[in-house]
């Protein structure tokens, strides 16, 4: 018989080194809560970041982690999802390392549609370089480098993720803990590349109006509004509303889900050794020629 696995045996001995009050604590709170519900050993799991507070997330769990380049998280957490598609894969970081340096490979890692889960969280500025703008940073926010106010209209994750086309689209907050792992655990179940942005204050730089208490009066769960997560349309128009509602839950879930690339490069694989026939394949591309 199977031990049953709980959140504490998916984190590791190192003490976290944020803050005390950042939202990341509340984050890798809910993952290990998501993973021991998902119940695969820590040996199953690779837990890729990119560089800022938040990527330090691999190393405070037991899976196999690699804390890599700022914005590279996203191409290292592919490559190793190719080499071994039965690893359970997921990708971390902020808003930062995944919507500036890293930016562009997000559309791609979309499109290829691997299955692997992108965890965000999105504060709103840079946290470990002491409080700069960052891609997200609502307009007219004072830091270090926007004294006046920032003047650039900040990106939205949501809106860019459902327009690029990805399949599993939600946002939480750690001001929710239950309701934040509830989401990463069906991001991490979604057969296909799934996006969690997750609203997690800075409480050292970040905006006086994006901090936990102010969350837990703001939030506005999905659910509870009506909203249909089949609609992607209805999710887009949701989105648009990122920065100034913080709705909660799933906005976009793609049903049936798409083929994954890894699913194909193995149907392909497989067609090639004459082991599949032709009619057996999802794609008519992938038929042996
Ligand atoms: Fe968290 Fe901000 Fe401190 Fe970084 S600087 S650990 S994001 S509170
Ligand atoms: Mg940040």
């Amino acid at each position: 018989m199977e031990a049953t696995l709980t959140a504490k045996d998916y984190k590791s001995d190192l003490k976290p080194i944020w803050c005390p009050g950042c939202g990341d604590f509340g984050v890798v709170g809910a993952i290990y809560r998501a993973l021991a519900a998902i119940g695969r050993p820590s040996h199953e799991i690779a837990f890729v970041s990119g560089i800022g507070c938040s990527s330090r997330i691999p190393g405070y769990t037991t899976a196999y982690g690699f804390n890599s380049v700022h914005g590279r998280a996203l191409p290292i957490a592919q490559g190793i999802k190719l080499a071994n598609p039965d690893l359970l894969v997921l990708a971390a970081g902020g808003d930062g390392d995944g919507f500036s340096i890293g930016g562009g490979h997000v559309p791609h890692c979309i499109r290829r549609n691997i299955d692997l889960t992108y965890i965000v969280m999105d504060n709103q500025v840079y946290g470990l370089t002491k409080g700069q703008l960052s891609p997200t940073s609502p307009r007219g926010l004072r830091t270090v480098t926007s004294p006046f106010g920032s003047f650039e209209a900040p990106v939205n994750p949501l809106l860019s993720v459902l327009a690029y086309g990805a399949g599993f689209v939600a946002q939480g907050t750690p001001a929710d803990i239950g309701g934040l792992a509830t989401l990463v655990e069906q991001a991490i179940r979604y057969p296909g590349f799934a996006f969690v942005n997750v609203i997690s204050p800075c409480v050292t730089y970040g905006s006086p109006e994006s901090q936990m208490k102010t969350h837990k009066a703001a939030m506005r769960d999905l659910g509870t509004l009506g909203h249909d997560p089949a609609d992607r349309l209805a999710a887009m128009e949701l989105a648009q509303e990122y920065g100034r509602t913080l709705h909660t839950g799933v906005f976009y879930r793609r049903e049936p889900a798409e083929p994954t690339y890894e699913m194909l490069a193995r149907e392909r694989q497989r067609a090639l050794s004459g082991e599949a026939r032709p009619r057996e394949l999802i794609l008519d591309g992938f038929r042996p020629r």
